[in-house]
């Protein structure tokens, strides 16, 4: 089997999803998906871009004390491809940096923003030993506020054991995703899935019993 560059899902047959969130935090947004998972005993993992949380210090450090993942969404948020090296690996480390300054530790998971990379970028990930982490439902498109109805009907074709999930709570209006995750998550739950960590599914990938 070819190398796997980008995990948008886990094989396990355990009933577990991971709900990821990038571009945060947000004062308005993060919070209120703090809410919706506490209500529900639920974990996310939140890509976090460097200078939001330099911005937002108290909300970094919160989500960890809730027990969600903050993973690495560099620092600036450019396009790794288009990058040097020494850019990319600048963005990275900044982001590392500013986690383990706020929270204790570093940022296990990287998702690159736009989900764009080069074979350059692949190889510097794995030096510094970052699985990248895609979703299965990127055609929801929830950052282009596509309404909350289509974010819903595509991501609900996604759901099942181990996939990721992507959604938005920084930059713009993120209200539709909110209200779309608000649904989601009660239907998810009802159905009988826990809400885990990307690092978390992870470790259960390849869990068949
Ligand atoms: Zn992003």
């Amino acid at each position: 089997m070819a190398e796997v560059e980008m995990i948008n899902e886990v094989q396990t047959s355990e009933r577990v999803i991971a709900i990821t969130f990038d571009d945060g935090p947000n004062p308005i947004f993060t919070p209120q998906l703090f809410q919706i998972f506490s209500e529900v005993q639920g974990r996310a993992t939140f890509f976090m871009i460097g200078e939001q949380m330099a911005e937002n210090p108290g909300l970094v450090k919160q989500a960890a004390a809730l027990g969600h993942e903050i993973g690495n969404h560099t620092y600036t948020h450019p396009k790794l491809s288009e990058l040097s090296p020494e850019s990319c690996l600048a963005e990275v480390e900044g982001n590392e940096k500013l986690v383990q300054e706020l929270t204790g530790v570093k940022p296990v998971v990287l998702r690159p923003p736009y989900l764009d990379y080069s074979g350059e970028t692949l190889s510097i990930m794995k030096e510094k030993g970052y699985p990248m982490i895609g979703a299965l439902n990127t055609e929801a498109q929830d950052w282009d506020q596509p309404g909350v109805d289509h974010i819903l009907s595509v991501t609900r074709k996604c759901v099942g054991n181990g996939s990721i999930l992507i959604f938005h709570d920084g930059y713009g209006d993120r209200s539709q995703s909110i209200k779309a995750v608000r649904i989601l998550v009660k239907e998810l739950i009802e159905q009988g899935y826990q809400l885990v960590t990307v690092s978390e599914l992870l470790k259960l990938a390849g869990n068949k019993e």
